[in-house]
């Protein structure tokens, strides 16, 4: 409910429910969706003029808390471009689907550009970020100090994996695991982005939408995001387009022969 799309308004699910009540089958999962972190400030839903300069995605460097103070997932597992979904949606699954991604004077330089526009929070110590941010300053302080107690001191080499990891931590931090210590620290809050959900209608090899008796159903078909069971808990950069074009094609083709008779 507190999500924020980054595609089109006009998605709604009309596509799905019109398929459901034909009797087409609901495939795959449900509850997952491709997504990203984003600007808190991005708008609700997609908007070409704006929305490819939300994402926030630098979260490999520093630390991701939540409202409580407390660090939710393992922000270097990989690089950013193989682990911003799964991110997304850990954020979604925090408390009022919020974030704050905390860097150092060590990490910020490294960050994306495209974080300049977004509104920040900085402070000398991390209590006075806490009470910026509106945080718990014992929980946040707590959080950090038991994260350098387990980091590195070292620089970051963001475009390598540098495998510099915490030891016992849980959530670990697997790569840059560099101390936060160097202030001034700052924060970006974020939410998750929803740019497309993973469930959708069963359909066969040909793109024909099968209905709950494994059948199809005459003349349906579908392709693109409105098909369920391609992703499962993350997917893949690009993904997208691809799986609709592949399925297009393929339906396209049979569609054609079926009207010519020769399916
Ligand atoms: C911000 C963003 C970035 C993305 N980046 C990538 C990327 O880098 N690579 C990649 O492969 N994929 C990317 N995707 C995903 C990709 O855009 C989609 O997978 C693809 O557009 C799906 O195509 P589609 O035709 O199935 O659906 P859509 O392109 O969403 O088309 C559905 C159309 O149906 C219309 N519609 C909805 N309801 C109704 C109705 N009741 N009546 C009439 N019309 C209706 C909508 O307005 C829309 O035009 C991105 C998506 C977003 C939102």
């Amino acid at each position: 409910e507190h999500a924020k799309v980054r595609g089109s308004r006009h998605n709604t699910g009309d596509g799905h429910r019109a398929a459901i009540d034909l009797g087409a089958q609901a495939f795959g999962q449900w509850t997952g969706c491709h997504a990203t972190p984003i600007d808190i400030d991005a708008p609700a839903v997609g908007d070409l003029q704006v929305t490819d300069q939300m994402p926030r995605r630098s979260y490999t460097l520093g630390i991701t808390v939540n409202v409580d103070g407390n660090r939710f997932v393992d922000e270097g597992e990989g690089f950013a471009e193989q682990t911003f979904v799964k991110m997304g949606q850990a954020i979604l699954e925090q408390p009022k689907s919020i974030a704050h991604q905390i860097f150092d004077s060590r990490a910020l330089p490294h960050i994306e550009a495209r974080y300049g526009g977004s509104k920040r929070v900085q402070a000398e110590t991390m209590r006075g970020l806490a009470a910026e941010l509106g945080a718990d300053p014992d929980a946040l302080t707590r959080t950090v100090d038991s994260f350098n107690a387990e980091a590195h001191e070292d620089e970051y080499k963001p475009r390598n994996l540098d495998g510099l990891s915490t030891e016992t931590l849980g959530p670990p931090k697997s790569n840059w695991a560099i101390r936060l210590d160097a202030p001034p620290f700052t924060a970006f809050t974020v939410t998750g982005g929803i740019t497309y959900t993973y469930g959708g209608l069963r359909i066969d090899r040909d793109g024909r939408v099968l209905g709950s008796n494994e059948r199809p159903i005459s003349g349906l078909y579908a392709a693109g995001e409105i098909v369920g069971g391609i992703f499962y808990h993350n997917s893949l950069r690009a993904a997208g387009l691809m799986h609709g074009s592949v399925f297009g094609r393929a339906a396209g083709a049979h569609a054609g022969a079926a009207v010519r008779g020769q399916a």
